[in-house]
């Protein structure tokens, strides 16, 4: 795909109007609705064109490939804000607070014990969203929906830890349709979650390039594009 800036702004502009229809079909505000722009994969040079067309919130998997692009952006760009979408392991833990405005994918205790002992010794909060599984994937991560309620207890009583809501990666199928029932399944958690601990539980993190307007339909507060505003990825 061509990487122009002006490219770019094109794809973002289909993908914002795409979002628009697809809430304005739930009767939503699409206001409510933020675009994640996941760079995995590409070069700051698509960070920049990205940029230079007023997208400002962008994802990225793994630490180490965040932090090259968010460094070599970072002066031309100080506006930017970066969230961790990917597993983090423990040994990453310091170094995604450094980078990272937010982790999309608590999944575990462990974990939260780390980041909360780390964020004590500044007094910074950090907010999370916590990731479930919900196709019980074992190649995926995130915690099972059956221990949610055990996980968000846990990151509640972290004082460091700003707990937002939910996110999950449903089992791929080509067709979006059948993301539908996973999307409703994570939405009735996220209510679940709302009533038990109150209102913390507000984002919703669900829908890639596939299946977004699905997601939007069924309360993404936040859709996650990678090819859909970017092409396809080079394999790694
Ligand atoms: C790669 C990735 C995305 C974006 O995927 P696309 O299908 O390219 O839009 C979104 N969320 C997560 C967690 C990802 O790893």
């Amino acid at each position: 795909m061509d990487p122009s800036a002006d490219a770019f702004a094109a794809r973002r502009e289909q993908a914002l109007a795409a979002i628009s229809r697809a809430a304005a079909r739930a009767g939503r505000d699409p206001g409510g609705i933020a675009l994640l722009a996941v760079t995995k994969g590409h070069g700051p040079e698509a960070v920049r064109a990205a940029a230079a067309a007023g997208q400002r919130l962008f994802g990225e998997n793994r630490v180490s490939e965040g932090a090259g692009k968010i460094e070599a952006v970072r002066q031309e760009w100080p506006e930017l804000s970066w969230r961790l979408i990917g597993t983090l392991q423990a040994n990453k833990a310091a170094a995604a607070l450094q980078y990272f405005s937010a982790l999309e994918s608590l999944d575990r205790q462990r974990l939260v014990e780390r980041l909360e002992r780390l964020l004590a010794e500044t007094g910074r909060r950090w907010p999370v969203l916590l990731e479930v599984n919900l196709g019980a994937e074992s190649t995926k991560s995130g915690v099972a929906p059956g221990e949610l309620e055990e996980l968000a207890g846990a990151a509640l009583a972290a004082p460091h830890l700003e707990v937002r809501g939910l996110m999950a990666v449903p089992p791929y199928h080509e067709d979006p349709e059948r993301s539908r029932p996973y999307f409703r399944t994570l939405r009735e958690l996220r209510d679940r979650m709302a009533d038990r601990f109150g209102s913390k539980f507000s984002e919703l993190s669900m829908g890639m390039s596939h299946d977004f307007e699905v997601a939007v339909e069924e309360g993404a507060t936040e859709v996650r594009l990678g090819t859909a505003l970017f092409g396809s990825r080079t394999a790694a």
